[in-house]
């Protein structure tokens, strides 16, 4: 990994020669992340600094400016009393230039896949609230779309779910029929089919069962960037760019300091949306939320050639249990991603790892052909991978994302690790947080799932636990695989 003075160094900034080394955060995005499709044309406002300086004082400093930051700032914006007059966002890099501008871009809510962990955890309702809010994001989404106006391709589509081992699909039919027997009312919109026409109901080879329900797909980053162009247009939102904080110092007259590679700058609140590298700031979060490179790439179909139209996304399960997200564009494009399977085992490339300006060597090659392979009709087609990258996710623990104030730290706030699957479940943490942060609220009084709250116990479990024990590396590798 690369230390902190390199990468300052590379994005033309240098650590403040007056910071002791012992403050300055173990990790930062790379200067150099490689070429991905979705930031192929850069937005007007990728590199925006509303101000020349940074401004002396804020009432909110929101660290990151992806979804997370965006989403927060934004209910600030548009929900938040009065009492919220200036916010200003920092970001290491470019606007939207981390794990958001580099994902699948498929909102889709988990139903049953994880539930049943959550139900063991939490029981039966801190289960069901999870898929709920899931479910809520692909509706809020929407609204917030056509209300906005932001052109981003939103669609709204079924999801199919296809498993191609008989073992692993029998197991998803059990968990299936268990989520009925919840009496989950939201699972009426999901139907699951076995049998032999499962192949021509989803296409894919050698689909052994398939379950479909309403899912969600856009392109994240003209999603974010477009509102980012709303909320600055309010006047309250100062964005700086390629301004990497340093660290957070709580303020003895109130308040926190934050130092950057710019300078320093004060906030009556802060709020950390910097995902996978929240531990280079919050160090307590290591064990917890830790960066780690996940795969994706597009498959284009060459001119005058054809291939049958998938209007639908999916999550193929292949006959070795590799797992792959896919959202069919309407440009004809796929977008595929996932792979972990192939990668699992070599650590050293994926783990604890945010270095994005490199490919995942030992499923680099895993998309070619992919297409050919696994959907009827599409054997001659002469698909191929048009561009292939990586991205840095922040990967949790126990596979909850991290969301409210950080233990002991008073006006201090977080929402992060969100895993492969921040898309159905960001924007309404973000919501919740500007709440908190705005009306003085606790987190119970919000709809933020129970077993996301961020507490000292969920901390120091992970602290404690071993990188096995936990969903990441051990048994549940839960989120970790799934978009
Ligand atoms: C390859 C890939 C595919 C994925 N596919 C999907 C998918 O299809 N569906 C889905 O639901 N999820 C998917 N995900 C996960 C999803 O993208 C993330 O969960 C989500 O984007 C996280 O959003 P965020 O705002 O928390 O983090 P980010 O988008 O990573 O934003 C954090 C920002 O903080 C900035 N930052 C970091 N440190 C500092 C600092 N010290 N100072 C200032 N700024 C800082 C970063 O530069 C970054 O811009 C995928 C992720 C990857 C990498």
């Amino acid at each position: 990994m690369k230390t902190v003075s390199e990468s300052l160094e590379r994005l033309g900034l240098s650590v403040p020669p007056t910071k002791p080394a012992s403050e300055v955060p173990k990790c930062l995005p790379v200067s150099n992340p490689a070429k991905c499709f979705w930031q192929s044309e850069k937005h007007k406002l990728h590199d925006h600094r509303s101000t020349e300086e940074l401004p002396p004082h804020s009432d909110v400093v929101i660290i990151g400016a992806g979804y997370a930051g965006v989403s927060t700032a934004y209910h600030l914006v548009k929900e938040a009393s009065d009492s919220i007059k200036s916010i200003t966002i920092l970001e290491a890099r470019g606007a939207c230039s981390g794990a958001t501008g580099r994902n699948g871009g498929h909102m889709r809510p988990d139903l049953y896949g994880h539930i049943p962990t959550y139900v063991e955890r939490g029981g039966v309702q801190a289960g069901a609230e999870i898929a709920e809010f899931e479910i809520a994001h692909v509706k809020a989404i929407k609204r917030i779309v056509e209300a906005e106006k932001i052109d981003c391709d939103f669609t709204l589509s079924r999801t199919i779910d296809v498993w191609c081992n008989e073992e692993s699909a029998k197991k998803a039919k059990a968990v299936y029929d268990q989520m009925l027997e919840n009496n989950f009312e939201y699972m009426d919109d999901v139907i699951f089919y076995t049998g032999k026409e499962v192949e021509g109901i989803c296409g894919v080879k050698g689909a052994k069962a398939c379950a479909s329900y309403t899912a969600g797909s856009m392109w994240p980053y003209k999603f974010i960037l477009g509102l980012i162009e709303v909320i600055l247009a309010t006047g309250k939102v100062n964005l700086q760019t390629h301004t990497p904080v340093t660290s957070v110092t709580s303020d003895p007259n109130g308040g926190v300091i934050l130092q950057t590679a710019r300078g320093k700058t004060h906030a009556s609140k802060v709020v950390y949306a910097n995902n996978a590298y929240i531990s280079g700031l919050l160090p307590e979060y290591d064990q917890n939320i830790v960066p780690c490179k996940g795969i994706c790439c597009r498959i284009t179909v060459p001119e005058g050639s054809t291939a049958p139209l998938l209007n639908n996304t999916y999550i193929n399960r292949t006959e070795d249990n590799t797992l792959s997200y896919l959202v069919a564009r309407s440009d004809g494009s796929i977008i595929v991603g996932g792979a972990a399977a192939k990668f699992r085992n070599h650590k050293d490339q994926w783990y604890n790892n945010v270095d994005d300006s490199i490919l995942i060597d030992s499923a680099k090659d895993y998309y070619n052909d992919y297409m050919q392979r696994t959907y009827r009709g599409w054997e001659n087609s002469g698909a191929k991978v048009d561009n292939i990258w990586t991205g840095v996710m922040g990967y949790s623990y126990d596979s909850n994302p991290h969301v409210g104030e950080v233990p002991g730290k008073p006006n201090q706030f977080v929402l992060a690790g969100f895993n492969g699957h921040g898309m159905p479940v960001i924007w309404l943490s973000g919501k919740a947080v500007a709440k908190m942060v705005s009306e003085n609220i606790p987190i119970e009084q919000t709809n933020v799932p129970r077993l996301f709250k961020t507490t000292q116990e969920r901390i120091d479990r992970a602290r404690s636990g071993s990188e096995e024990e936990g969903d990441i590396l051990g048994t549940g590798n839960a989120k970790a695989t799934k978009p």
